[in-house]
C-alpha cells in the first residue's frame, strides 16, 4: 500500500499519540529533496516496529560508503517514483538521511502539533504532551519581534484568498493570553503607538526566548489591552501583508 509523499492527511510523525521531535513541523516536498540529488539504500533496520527502511538522499562522491544507488523508478521497493510523483508504503517506518542542508526557507508548510506524552528524542523536554499552542505562540512572538520573513511564505494561505495560517492565529491568541492582555488588567503609562510597539516587541522577544515572567512584566507598562491588541494586529498586518481575524475579533 503506497501513498504520495509528503504524507498528506495526518499532521503526526510518530503515529496518533503525538510526535517524538517537539511541536514544530516543518513540511517539505519530497521532490525538492531529491532534486539534483541521487537517492542509496543504506539498510533495513528490522528492531523497530514496523521495520525501517534507510535511506541516504545525497549529490556528493559516496564509494567510500556500503550503500547501494536506488533507482526508485525500478526498483521493487519500498520508495517508489512513477509519472513523477514519489510514493512510500507506509506500511513501513522511511528513515531518510539527507547529505546537505535543510533550509527552512524550502518549506511549504509550518504547523504545530502535539508532542508525544512519553516519547521526547532528546530525551525529555518541558513540552511533552503538550499541544503546541506554547510553540505557536512562541514562533510567532519571534518572528514579529525579530522581523524574519524566512518562513513567512508558508504561514499564509494564498488560495481561495490571501489569509493568515491557522498556525499564525493560534500563535497570536497565544500571545495575548501569556502576556496577560486578555483580561482587562493593563494599564501601565504606555499609550503612545510608538512606544507601545517598542514595549510589545521587547516583550515578545522575551517570551520567545522562554522568559515569560519577565515578558509579562514589560507588558504591564503598557496602557490597556485595547492599545495591546490594536497595536499587535498592526504589527501581523505590516509583516504578513495581511490582516489577523484574531485580532480583529
Ligand atoms: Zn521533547
Amino acid at each position: 500500500m503506497t501513498r504520495e509523499l509528503p504524507w498528506s492527511g495526518s499532521h503526526q510523525t510518530n503515529g496518533t499519540g503525538g510526535s517524538r521531535y517537539g511541536s514544530v513541523q516543518f513540511t517539505f516536498d519530497f521532490k525538492d529533496l531529491v532534486k539534483g540529488r541521487k537517492v542509496y539504500w543504506v539498510e533495513a533496520q528490522t528492531g523497530y516496529k514496523p521495520p525501517a527502511c534507510r535511506f541516504l538522499i545525497s549529490d556528493q562522491e559516496v564509494k567510500h560508503l556500503p550503500v547501494q544507488l536506488y533507482d526508485a523508478a525500478r526498483e521493487d521497493g519500498p520508495l517508489r517514483y512513477v509519472d513523477g510523483v514519489w510514493y512510500w508504503n507506509h506500511n513501513l517506518t522511511g528513515e531518510f538521511l539527507l547529505e546537505a542542508s535543510l533550509l527552512t526557507s524550502e518549506c511549504r508548510k509550518v504547523d504545530f502539533i502535539r508532542h508525544h506524552a512519553q516519547f521526547c528524542a532528546i530525551g525529555g523536554c518541558s513540552d511533552q504532551g503538550k499541544e503546541g499552542d506554547g510553540a505557536a505562540g512562541r514562533v510567532i512572538a519571534y518572528i514579529l519581534s525579530r522581523k524574519t520573513d524566512v518562513i513567512d511564505a508558508p504561514l499564509v494561505v494564498t488560495a481561495p484568498k490571501k489569509v493568515l495560517s491557522s498556525a499564525v492565529e493560534r500563535g497570536l491568541s497565544r500571545i495575548c493570553m501569556a502576556l496577560g492582555a486578555i483580561s482587562g488588567k493593563l494599564n501601565g503609562p504606555l499609550n503612545s503607538n510608538t512606544s507601545v510597539d517598542a514595549a510589545l516587541r521587547a516583550a515578545m522577544l522575551q517570551y520567545a526566548e522562554g522568559e515569560r515572567n519577565a515578558a509579562v512584566e514589560t507588558v504591564k507598562l503598557i496602557g490597556s489591552d485595547d492599545i495591546f491588541r490594536k497595536r499587535l494586529g498592526s504589527m501581523v498586518e505590516a509583516h504578513f501583508g495581511v490582516k489577523s481575524e484574531v485580532m480583529a475579533s
